[in-house]
């Protein structure tokens, strides 16, 4: 998106928008203070990377919707370009924007670069795309390339004269209700230059990385490279860790862990692209029929207090550090929806406040297929949680 914008126009003004939405304690959409600090970390690095640049980043703590037409004509701007989402919530906000600028006559233009492969180049048009993750993946991983890395900008022309505005405290953000970081809760710092040192310690000789898998039955999660929140922001792209992780099996011969990551990458394009498939219906085809339990035991479960001591021990890090391994959210998940039987898009809502890694797609994708699926673990008894626990040979938390 910034190299084409660089390379269609004159200069370029770029901005981010603190939403009031993601900050409102009331709000289905709000964000946890842990992953409100990593969002402003990335926020901070990103302006100094256009500082760097001769420029800046314009802060608005507002609504785009709001703003957007007022801008557009105060700098005479000729066309917005936008990364696109594709959950409902999200695509709400472009298409109010797109409304906003279409009544000044200017034009929106979507981009949709948060995934390894752009829509354009997989084997399949988006109403064909396969609803079954392997079919996806095998063919895609066929039949479509993925393509390499664009080089950073070395020189931007910015728009000039202009007011860049303050980065907001948490405290503005949350309105003097910011709760409390605990300490040692921020193990992982935001940002572009943090990420990129993550991936290159992930990849050292000496990294836990190249230890080998021998079954799954030794190691059932495989290698937790803690990429996620980095890849959520857009600090590190899809695309970038791809050919990373390439030349370091270039170098270092493959291994499962490898084969693990990558196969993490092409789960993070199969639900985005499944919402882009279905949009909105997509989550609405799954519904709890089976709701009937009490506030209380979705608050128990929120708090870690279920009785089930794996349970219990995985929401209380998920509330402690806002992460969890991919493991405990299924575990989690899994326990909400089909043991406690509680309506999944409660517990997706939860996760979406508190993972700091929360992307849309990923998240209630996830949770969906959760809800979903499963339903093999029934036993005449209902579902059958220490089967299935044995099956997935969850480790304790440490
Ligand atoms: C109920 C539930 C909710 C989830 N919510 C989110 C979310 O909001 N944001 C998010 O990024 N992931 C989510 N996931 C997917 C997955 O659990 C995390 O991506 C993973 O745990 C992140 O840790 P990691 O970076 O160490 O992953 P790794 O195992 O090292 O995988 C590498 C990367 O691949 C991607 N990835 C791996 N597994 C998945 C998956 N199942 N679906 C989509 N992408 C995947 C992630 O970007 C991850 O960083 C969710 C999973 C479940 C079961």
């Amino acid at each position: 998106m910034l190299v084409e914008a660089i390379a269609k126009s004159e200069s370029i003004l770029p901005v981010y928008f603190f939403d009031p939405r993601h900050f409102d304690q009331l709000s289905f959409h709000q964000s946890s203070v842990l992953r409100t600090n990593f969002l402003l970390e990335s926020v901070a690095q990103l302006r100094q990377s256009f500082q760097k640049l001769g420029g800046d980043l314009l802060i608005i703590h507002g609504l785009p919707e709001d703003h957007i037409a007022d801008l557009v004509e105060q700098y005479s701007i000729s066309e917005v370009y936008h990364h696109r989402e594709v959950a409902p919530a999200e695509t709400r906000v472009s298409a109010n924007v797109e409304d906003r600028l279409w009544k000044i006559e200017v034009n929106l233009k979507h981009f949709i670069g948060h995934t390894l492969y752009n829509k354009e180049d997989l084997p399949f048009p988006i109403k064909d795309i396969p609803d079954v993750f392997t079919q996806f993946r095998k063919k895609t991983e066929r039949d479509a390339i993925v393509k390499s890395c664009f080089d950073a900008p070395e020189a931007i022309s910015f728009v000039p004269d202009v007011e860049w505005g303050q980065l907001p405290s948490l405290a503005d953000l949350y309105a003097g209700q910011c709760p409390v970081i605990e300490d040692g809760a921020v193990r992982l710092r935001g940002g572009e230059q943090e990420g990129l040192q993550h991936l290159a310690d992930l990849l050292r000789p000496d990294s836990s990385i190249y230890i080998k898998v021998s079954t799954r039955n030794s190691d059932p999660s495989g290698y937790i490279s803690e990429l996620s929140p980095w890849l959520s922001l857009g600090c590190l792209s899809p695309r970038m860790v791809y050919w990373t992780i390439k030349a370091a099996e270039e170098r270092y011969g493959n291994n499962p862990n490898f084969t693990n990551l990558l196969l993490g990458l092409f789960k993070r394009d199969y639900f985005r692209f499944m919402f882009k498939k279905h949009g909105a219906s997509y989550l609405e085809n799954t519904v709890s029929k089976e709701d009937t339990t009490p506030d209380s035991s979705f608050e128990q479960w929120k708090r870690g207090e279920t009785g089930n001591v794996q349970v219990d021990a995985y929401m209380k890090l998920l509330a402690d550090t806002g992460y969890l391994p991919s493991y405990g959210r299924v575990l989690a998940a899994t326990f909400l929806v089909h043991v406690i039987k509680t309506d999944w898009m409660k517990g997706a809502a939860y996760f979406e406040a508190q993972l700091v890694d929360y992307t849309a797609s990923s998240n209630w994708g996830n949770w969906k297929f959760i809800a979903d699926s499963v339903s093999g673990m029934k036993s005449k008894n209902g579902f059958d949680v220490d089967k299935y626990l044995k099956i997935l040979n969850i480790p304790a938390v440490a």
